[in-house]
């Protein structure tokens, strides 16, 4: 059950999806992203849950339009375990790392595991369960996702698409479930059209560089000469971590 929070921007899409998982006796719940500390959002994840017990919440990553409403999860969630790769954001749980299995049923079934995907921020992690992957920033509904520099890698974030590509190909999932966005019922195409894009995207700041470009504000009016204004900040970071990726950031062109 997806439940969007009314928090709709360039940056989340229409907003961010909550999921709520329900085990297969359906008396219990895991919670997958708990996303803004917005007041309806908070009630319409609680109707999810119902009478259910909620056993787990799962964070993708660190970003706050994700991880906010986990500032008040003492009174909305009181001993319920919070499981991130971030020791700040884990609660009653040890960090969770690549092949966890969190539990959140009584039936073996009840599980969702952790795929390390990292790139989009270091500490981004996807879910499977029963065929789906719950991508949170990793892979989005609509457009593609940023990575942005120091906290996420473009080295590491073509590893995880390729990683993805890899777990379709062997049947781990057929459906991907994003934090923002539709669902992608065609995942193949669309790590494909990620990896095109991604490629493509690097031969642009190469070609930007072969033309003088130095800074990332220069290779930015190149690369990203047509975006938004509200997003111009994010086009940036975006070419520092592409710059960055290539070996050509010069230490002292910081945000
Ligand atoms: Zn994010």
């Amino acid at each position: 059950m997806r439940i969007r929070a009314n928090n709709p921007s360039p940056m989340t899409l229409t907003g961010t999806n909550t999921y709520v998982l329900t085990s297969r006796d359906n008396r219990s719940a895991v919670l997958i992203d708990p996303g803004p500390d917005l007041a309806e959002h908070r009630e319409a994840i609680l109707a999810e849950v119902g009478d259910r017990r909620l056993a787990a919440i799962v964070l993708t990553h660190q970003h706050a339009d994700h991880s906010e409403l986990l500032g008040s999860v003492e009174e909305w969630g009181p001993g319920v375990p919070v499981h991130a790769v971030l020791p700040e954001f884990s609660r009653l749980a040890v960090p969770v790392a690549d092949g966890d299995r969190i539990g959140f049923g009584d039936d073996e079934a009840d599980v969702v595991r952790v795929v390390a995907t990292p790139g989009h921020t270091m500490d981004s992690i996807c879910l499977l369960h029963d065929a789906v992957l719950y991508s949170g920033d990793t892979v989005l509904g609509e457009g593609t996702t940023i990575v942005t520099h120091p906290e996420g890698s473009l080295a590491h974030y073509l590893e995880s698409l390729d990683r993805l590509i890899a777990l379709l190909e062997v049947g781990e999932y057929d459906r991907i479930e994003p934090a923002h966005g539709p669902t992608i019922a065609h995942p193949a195409e669309v790590l494909e059209h990620y990896r095109r894009y991604r490629r493509e995207r690097i031969a642009q700041v190469e070609a930007a560089l072969e033309q003088g470009a130095r800074t990332a504000a220069e290779v930015c009016d190149i690369v990203y000469h047509d975006v938004d204004p509200s997003v111009r900040g994010a086009a940036e970071q975006i070419v520092r971590a592409q710059l960055s990726y290539l070996g050509a950031l010069a230490p002292d062109d910081v945000s």
